[in-house]
C-alpha cells in the first residue's frame, strides 16, 4: 500500500504525514522543484520526520501552465490550481507505475487559501489531475466525501481531522504536541510574490509566447538576483546587489556569458547572459559602466573594468565612472527595485 504525499516542507504538508505516520502508514514524500520554489524546505522537514522526499523537476510543465493557464492565474504570477492538478497528476502516475494499491495526500486545509483551496477549486483539481476520489487531505478529511482509502479501510478516517480557514492555531498546538519544528508560514513559492512575479513577466515578453523553451531554468533564476538593466531590446545585464547575489550570479555564469568587473576593488558581478543575440557596444558599454558605477571607485573618475566572456579571457577597458542615478533609465522593469 503506497500513500504518496505531495510534500512542500510546510507545516501542513508535514502534520498530514505526521497525521498518517499515527495510523502506521509510512508516506512516500514527493517535492516538486523549479526555480520558483526550492526544495530545501521539504528536504530538512521530511528529515525531521525520518522520511526521505523524491524530487521531481516540473519546471518546463509549469512553465507551459504559467503562459497559458486553464484556470487563470492568482493576483501573481502564480496558477495555483493547475499548478496543483499537474502535481497530483504526476503523483498519480508514479502510484500507477508502483503497481500498487494505494492514494495520494497533502497538506491541502479547506478554505485556507481563496483561490485554490476551496471545495470547488479542490474538487476542479482532483478532476483535471484525473486522480478524482484518490486524494485524501488528512487536515481537512472529515469535512470533505469520503475517498476511496478511506472506503476501503486503507486509512482511518475517524483519526482524520476537520480543520478549514486560515487560521495557523490549530496545527500549532499539533506540531507542539509532536514536537515538530514549526516553518515559517508562506515564503515558499515565488510565483505569488509580487517582485519577481513583474520581473518573470518582463522576462516571458521578450520571446514569443509559443517559445517553449523559454525562459531557460537559469535565466528564471538570475532574475531572482540583483538588479536588471537594459540598453536595448533583449539585451540585458544582471547587476548582484550584495555578497549573496554576486555569489549566485556567479554560479550561475555558463560560457558564452560576458562579465564586468572592476579591476583593483571590490565590487558587483555584473552579468550579461548569452541569449543567442549578438550584443552590441551599447550594452557592453552599460555593462562596463554599471561595473564601475556600482563597484568601490574610490571616487575616481576613471577606472578599469575587466570585461571577458566566460571560458575565453578579459581584457582591462579603460571606464568613466557615472553616478548610478542615471541608470534608472535602463532599469527593466521600470517599477523593479
Ligand atoms: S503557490 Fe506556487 S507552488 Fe503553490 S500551487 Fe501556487 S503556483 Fe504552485
Amino acid at each position: 500500500m503506497k500513500a504518496i504525499g505531495i510534500f512542500s516542507g510546510g507545516l501542513d504538508s508535514v502534520l498530514s504525514a505526521r497525521l498518517l505516520m499515527e495510523q502506521n502508514i509510512t508516506p512516500d514524500l514527493i517535492t516538486f522543484t523549479t526555480p520558483f520554489f526550492p526544495p530545501d524546505k521539504a528536504i530538512a522537514a521530511a528529515r525531521e520526520l525520518g522520511l526521505e522526499v523524491t524530487q521531481i523537476d516540473i519546471y518546463g510543465e509549469l512553465l507551459s501552465l504559467i503562459k497559458n493557464p486553464v484556470h487563470g492565474l492568482g493576483k501573481n504570477m502564480n496558477p495555483c490550481i493547475d499548478c496543483h492538478a499537474l502535481m497530483f497528476r504526476k503523483a498519480g502516475e508514479i502510484l500507477a507505475e508502483s503497481g500498487e494499491d494505494g492514494f495520494l495526500f497533502s497538506g491541502e486545509v479547506v478554505g485556507q487559501r481563496p483561490m485554490s483551496q476551496n471545495s470547488h477549486s479542490l474538487r476542479v483539481v482532483a478532476r483535471d489531475s484525473g486522480q478524482s476520489g484518490r486524494i485524501l487531505r488528512p487536515l481537512s478529511a472529515k469535512l470533505m466525501p469520503e475517498t476511496e482509502a478511506e472506503e476501503k479501510g486503507l486509512v482511518d478516517r475517524e483519526r482524520l481531522l476537520n480543520l478549514s480557514g486560515r487560521g495557523r492555531r490549530p496545527q500549532i498546538a499539533l506540531a507542539e504536541k509532536y514536537g515538530l519544528s514549526i516553518p515559517p508560514p508562506a515564503g515558499g513559492c515565488l510565483l505569488t510574490d509580487p517582485m519577481y512575479s513583474r520581473r518573470l513577466k518582463w522576462l516571458l515578453q521578450q520571446r514569443e509566447t509559443s517559445d517553449t523553451s523559454w525562459p531557460p531554468a537559469r535565466l528564471a533564476e538570475m532574475i531572482k538576483r540583483g538588479r536588471i538593466f537594459s540598453a536595448e531590446p533583449g539585451q540585458w545585464l544582471v547587476v548582484g546587489r550584495n555578497q549573496a547575489d554576486n555569489q549566485a550570479l556567479d554560479a550561475l555564469m555558463e560560457k558564452g556569458d560576458t562579465f564586468f568587473h572592476l579591476e583593483g576593488g571590490p565590487g558587483p558581478t555584473v552579468l550579461l547572459p548569452d541569449l543567442n543575440i549578438a550584443a552590441t557596444e551599447a550594452t557592453f558599454s552599460l555593462g562596463r559602466s554599471l561595473a564601475a558605477a556600482y563597484g568601490d571607485n574610490g571616487g575616481a573618475d576613471v577606472v578599469m573594468v575587466r570585461m571577458g566572456k566566460v571560458g575565453d579571457g578579459h581584457i582591462l577597458v579603460e571606464t568613466e565612472v557615472t553616478k548610478p542615478a542615471r541608470w534608472g533609465d535602463f532599469m527593466e522593469p521600470k517599477e523593479c527595485d
